[in-house]
């Protein structure tokens, strides 16, 4: 039996993460679950699951929660610090971080410190403190699985490989709901257009980070943490089916890669069957059906979010902190309607172009970073809007 603990249990990979066990209930068991505001199905869940127990981040959910399982024996917390706590549980094996954003770091911190192992959905985590995170997985001597089906397909692509050298990263993209549109077009798409993403239904924040490509940014930082690779070495591939979930090349020129259905089941499945593949229900890819299989190089000119994260990771220390969080405020206000599409790229560069960059790895300076370039952010939205 392998415990988890879902971080962010009541979102897109939260409830696929459930989905996986309950396909695998002789091998897999929830001890925690967690979520922000939605306390209706958080409940529902620890109904489903009995884990040991739950935090809703939300304070004003609290009581909600606390009256709905008040008959069972579920712990009920909350708070951001409940969240750092719940991880570290003795019972705990492997913490999922499905959550969204610069809020997934302390409890991802705090689980590695209390040496658990990490199936790893939010990215943020990594890209805003890569460094600080690869160096804590090495002192505790913990692993990091991904989740994310990019990383999942090149850590397939790894095993077996054991010290040969990676030659290059093919990070695939579908390319967005906007791939072929001109510039003149980006400037009218609203978060409604944005959020009909061709392959893949996911959380909000990462749907238009899917649009603008930043989501593909965030994917290269990841790669580079999780591999050890150089930037240069990852090379992004427009490929609009989503069936070549990503690939790796080596010296001699062979290229190993991982496909299947879209599915996020799937990744979420490897991360906690690891070692193990285990049998799982859905559609196999049909080669027949599928036909063929089409590839682009991305367009940095109509999509600079790309470019921004490449110069970030570039310039290193807390800029890749800074443009998550400049990236998370303009994401935030394109969805409330209040920017343009083409602003987010926009606020992110002047954020950057402002911040000056601290290369001292601690959380605490992350955590400064991210609160300042959050606020400069705001006033750059709010000088252009
Ligand atoms: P989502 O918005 O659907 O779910 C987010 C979860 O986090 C919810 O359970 C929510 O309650 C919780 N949450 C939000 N704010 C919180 C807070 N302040 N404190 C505590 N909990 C909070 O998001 P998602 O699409 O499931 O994405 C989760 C993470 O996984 C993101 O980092 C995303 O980039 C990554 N990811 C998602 C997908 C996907 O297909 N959805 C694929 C790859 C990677
Ligand atoms: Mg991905």
């Amino acid at each position: 039996m392998k415990a988890l603990a879902i971080l962010g249990s009541t979102g897109s990979i939260g409830t696929q993460t459930l989905e996986v066990v309950r396909q695998h209930k002789e091998r897999l068991e929830v001890r925690v679950l967690t979520a922000g505001s939605n306390a209706q199905l958080l409940i529902e869940q620890a109904l489903e699951f009995k884990p040991d127990a739950v935090v809703i981040a939300d304070e004003n959910q609290y009581e909600k929660v606390v009256t709905a399982l008040q008959d069972t024996d579920v712990k009920v917390y909350t708070g951001a610090q409940a969240l750092c706590d719940v991880v570290q549980q003795p019972s705990v094996d492997i913490v999922v971080t499905a959550m969204v954003g610069f809020v997934g770091l302390r409890p991802t911190i705090a689980a590695i410190e209390a040496k658990k192992t990490i199936a790893l959905a939010n990215k943020e985590t990594l890209v805003v403190a890569g460094e600080l995170i690869s160096r804590l997985v090495v002192e505790n001597k913990v692993r990091i699985l991904p989740v994310d089906s990019e990383h999942s397909a090149i850590f397939q692509s790894l095993v077996g490989e054991g010290d040969n050298t990676i030659d290059k990263i093919l990070l695939t993209a579908s390319g967005g709901p906007f791939r072929r549109f001109t510039s003149e077009q980006l400037q009218n798409v609203t978060a409604a257009d944005a959020l009909k993403h061709p392959n893949w239904s996911m959380g909000a924040k990462i749907t238009i980070d899917s649009a603008t490509l930043m989501n593909k940014g965030l994917e290269m930082i990841e790669a580079k943490w999780l591999f050890g690779v150089q930037p240069a070495q990852i090379e992004v591939v427009l490929h609009p089916e989503s069936i070549i979930h990503s690939a790796v090349q080596f010296l001699d020129g062979s290229i190993k890669a991982q496909l299947a259905m879209p599915t996020m089941c799937l990744p979420i499945l490897y991360a906690l069957s690891y070692p193990e593949r285990w049998e799982f229900e859905a559609e196999r890819l049909d080669f027949f059906k599928l036909g063929a299989m089409t590839f682009e190089q991305a367009d940095t000119e109509r999509f600079p979010c790309l470019r921004l994260a490449y110069e970030a990771i570039e310039q290193g220390g807390t800029m890749p902190c800074i443009m998550n969080a400049a990236n998370e405020i303009a994401n935030e206000l394109f969805r409330q309607g209040r920017i343009s599409f083409m602003a987010i790229p926009q606020i992110i560069e002047e954020t950057m172009q402002r911040h000056t960059v601290d290369y001292t790895v601690s959380l605490d300076t992350y955590l400064a970073a991210d609160l300042s370039a959050r606020s400069l952010a705001r006033d750059i939205a709010d000088a252009i809007s």
